[in-house]
């Protein structure tokens, strides 16, 4: 397969080829240049596309989704209805990694379900029974007896529970443990968001554990003592960071912030457009900014930022991506910074600096183009013309395709 573009951005801030080509062989990128001398080295026979008007970047990562649940208000109900993921919750699952992949997100990193739905719905991805975006899955996230999600499976009351449901969900095919370290806000009855639910030895012994199969952990952590417990565990990436201390109030750590930044411990915000924007419309610009500019703040004391929508919440839907890096523009973060957020920096959180992430050669083929120039302005990001997952070509739209 043969694309030509007339802008690509590699990933990196500032790597960018005008006029250019990516040829891509076996899934995989094979050159990446100017587009004569990698039109050159085409084979005659090759599928050829032309973007003249074009921007090609990598494929865009949401590192934190929850594929099985639905967005709407009781978002559980098809994934609670069944012991085991049921054929009609795997086909809505498989339609949602449809949505996110038209929208340019070629991999996903799937926070928690029950009965290793994303891990099941993965494994059809990977089999190319179903097209959709590469999976990184958790399974059943740890969380106390009662706790935040107990309805997901992963209830743990002791270190031989918390212990043995690591090894389950690693058995069962996670790539990753996730572990909710504080309450969260669509549990009834369990701990409140500033409220810990596991202890800084308890989130330690899941770390140990983890490693054992080789997996990072991702905590849940609304509270500042949950997050500065989870760092000081040696988790790998923090989930939310609202450094709430009360139902109020807001405790931001810069000590614990700074040895993130040392460990290389990432912070995903997992936020929806929905949420940010009505917040502005409810709250005002001030509030809004005080609530959301601790991703700022992170990002000036050297922590690394991960983009995630925690789609499947409700109204965090799988087919508005852009709103979400929208809201790292509002901000004040530049166009060029978030497409390098959403690329680059996401990849190397999760690990897989190299497997996607930048256009370069010999990573997976995980390519976007878009019409127009997304640096001026990332909503042109909506306007998707190709996207490629792991070389396979999805949503080509408007291309001058040739034999
Ligand atoms: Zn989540």
């Amino acid at each position: 397969m043969l694309i030509t573009v007339g802008e690509l951005l590699h990933g990196p801030v500032g790597e960018r080829t005008t006029d250019a080509a990516v040829l891509v062989r076996d899934g995989k990128i094979a050159a990446v240049g100017p587009r004569e001398a990698i039109v050159a080295r085409a084979p005659a026979s090759v599928a050829r596309w032309d973007f003249p008007g074009g921007t090609l970047l990598p494929g865009l990562i949401d590192g934190h989704v929850h594929l099985s649940f639905d967005a709407s208000a009781e978002p559980f109900t098809a994934l609670l209805a069944s012991e085991v993921p049921t054929p009609g919750l795997l086909s809505a699952m498989a339609g949602r990694a449809g949505q996110l992949l038209d929208c340019g997100v070629t991999t996903v990193r799937d926070l928690g379900d029950r009965g290793a739905a994303a891990i099941r719905l993965r494994e059809a991805i990977t089999a190319g029974r179903v097209r959709g975006p590469r999976i990184l899955a958790a399974g059943s996230p740890l969380t106390p007896p009662g706790g935040h999600c107990w309805f997901l499976g992963g209830e743990v009351a002791d270190e031989a529970q918390l212990r043995a449901l690591v090894r389950r969900n690693a058995e069962a095919g996670a790539d990753v443990i996730k572990v909710m370290a504080s309450g969260g806000h669509i549990t009834e009855g369990g701990a409140a968001m500033w409220e810990s639910q596991f202890t800084t030895e308890q989130l330690a012994m899941v770390v140990d554990e983890a490693h054992r199969f080789g997996l990072p952990v991702a905590a849940h952590a609304h509270s500042a003592a949950a997050v500065a417990s989870a760092v000081e565990a040696g988790v790998s990436t923090v989930e939310h960071c609202l450094w709430m201390d009360g139902p109020d109030g807001v405790d931001r750590r810069t000590a614990v912030a700074r040895s993130m930044a040392a460990r290389g411990i990432a912070v995903c915000g997992s936020l929806c457009g929905y949420d940010w924007r009505t917040k502005l419309a409810r709250d005002g610009e001030a509030a809004t900014r005080a609530f959301y500019d601790r991703l700022s703040w992170l990002d000036e004391l050297g922590v690394a930022l991960i983009t995630g929508t925690d789609a499947g919440i409700p109204q965090a839907v799988f087919d508005d991506y852009v709103s979400m890096l929208e809201l790292y523009a509002w901000l004040g973060f530049p166009a060029e910074r978030v497409i390098e957020l959403a690329t680059v920096s996401t990849a190397r959180a999760l690990g897989l600096s190299g497997t996607t992430g930048r256009v370069a050669p010999g990573l997976d083929a995980d390519l976007v183009v878009v019409d127009g120039d997304p640096r001026l302005d990332l909503s042109v990001l909506r306007a998707v013309r190709l996207v490629v997952a792991r070389g396979e070509p999805h949503a080509v739209r408007g291309a001058e395709e040739r034999a």
